[in-house]
């Protein structure tokens, strides 16, 4: 049997959901036999980090928040795994020598370490749709410059990266996302306006973040991926359709000109799509849930409502405009969500932020470089503080 180097790999915000659910994935497809895991990170969860880093052998664990150095250190003590802590020992993590670095930290924390992976030519497993949103192409030619694969994680994605044809994309008619809808699919403006953080993190198909299952209740978390779609896939704004679909059963679509559609299924469990971008292009065995279609009985489909779900037109409008607009999209996005989850905004005022802070900055010239990206989104996040206040 040849001797095969086991595969490097390092997982950002391996403390998060996605990222405990990659851990899951790495010891299903042969754990410590296969993979090398050479970085783990994560914020304040220092415990659950440290059983990380022992359980999977880890060489080191980073956690971004310096205060909580003295505890990561001592939780793994005795252990041999390297413990460091603080933003330039996370982007150190993220440029270690991975063949392959799962992108998990949410928001535009995660902008800069995956940046860095990509630089040193790892291969890019984007969970952290916000890195496309804001930085779009240039994120996208930094990957390539790398040398790396950018494959994408987010179900949506994965599906349609799993039923694009290779040889057939020029046939490409539209991309089909499908949304949950979220818990408030049904509900009027009136009975979201006073609805709190907790109430509004409950999805009914998917256990994921807060800022994800938050952005799931708004649509927010939809907006961001039609981006993400354009950017990925190098489609038109207007090849891109977005499809209430409340069982989450058809993760996405793709439509040819023929008039045929692909689509890819499976339970809601991100697991499978994880699972794909490690392996890619193989398949492995995963023990995950299976369709069971006589217990399902049926699928649904109903048109999105742009009025009651605001966040679907500010995508569209982020999308014809181009530029620096999905990054101020997204970091007004991201200062309102704090805000709302701190209890100091509505509900409802989160699309009104963020889409005055589209106005306020639509002048803004395309990007020519990250420091554009960046000094845009500090911008958006300033003048999207003062509309909070
Ligand atoms: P999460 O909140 O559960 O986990 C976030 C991770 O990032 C944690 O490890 C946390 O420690 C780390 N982190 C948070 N702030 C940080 C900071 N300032 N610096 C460094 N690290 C920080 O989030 P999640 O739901 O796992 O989502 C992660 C990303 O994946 C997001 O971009 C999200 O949109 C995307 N995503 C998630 C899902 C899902 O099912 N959860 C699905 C698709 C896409
Ligand atoms: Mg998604």
């Amino acid at each position: 049997p040849e001797a095969r180097r086991r595969r490097r790999i390092s997982i950002l915000g391996s403390t998060g959901s996605i990222g405990t659910s990659t851990l899951d994935v790495v010891r299903q497809c042969g754990g410590r036999e296969r993979y090398e895991v050479l970085a783990l990170t994560g914020n304040g969860n220092v415990e659950l980090l440290a059983a990380q880093a022992r359980e999977c052998g880890a060489r080191r664990a980073v956690t971004a928040d310096e205060s909580r150095y003295g505890a990561l250190k001592e939780a793994l003590s005795g252990s041999g795994v390297e413990v460091a802590a603080g933003r330039a020992a996370l982007m150190e993590a993220a440029a270690m020598e991975a063949d392959w670095v799962m992108a998990a930290i949410v928001g535009t924390a995660g902008l800069a370490p995956t940046l860095a992976a990509a630089h040193r030519g790892a291969d890019i497993a984007l969970a952290n749709k916000e890195c496309l949103v804001s930085a779009g192409a240039l994120f996208v030619e930094a990957v390539a410059r790398g040398g790396g694969r950018l494959i994408p994680v987010d179900s949506e994605h994965s599906a349609i990266f799993q039923a694009l044809e290779d040889d057939q994309r020029h046939a490409v008619e539209r991309i089909v996302l499908t949304a949950s809808g979220g818990p408030f699919r049904t509900w009027t403006r009136d009975e979201m306006a006073g609805v709190t953080a907790e109430v509004a993190r409950a999805h009914p198909n998917w256990s994921m973040g807060l800022k994800i299952s938050i952005g799931s209740a708004s649509m927010f978390n939809k907006a961001l991926e039609m981006i993400e779609a354009k950017h990925l896939f190098d489609v038109r704004p207007e090849q891109i359709e977005v499809i209430v679909h409340p069982q989450s059963i058809v993760h996405s679509m793709v439509g040819y000109v023929d008039g045929s559609v692909l689509a890819q299924l499976g339970v809601p469990d991100m697991r499978t799509a994880i699972g794909y971008a490690l392996t890619y292009p193989q398949r492995t065995a995963l023990d995950v849930g299976r369709l069971d279609f006589a217990k399902l009985a049926r699928l649904d489909f109903e048109a999105p409502d742009e009025g009651r779900f605001p966040a679907l037109r500010l995508a569209r409008v982020a999308l014809e405009r181009g530029g620096l607009q999905g990054a101020v999209m997204n970091a007004a996005e991201e200062t309102a969500f704090e805000a709302f989850v701190a209890g100091r905004i509505g509900f409802l005022a989160m699309a009104d932020i963020a889409g005055e802070t589209m106005e306020a900055l639509a002048h803004l010239p395309p990007a020519a470089a990250m420091d554009d990206v960046f000094a845009a989104d500090a911008e958006a996040r300033r003048v999207a503080a003062g509309l909070i206040r």
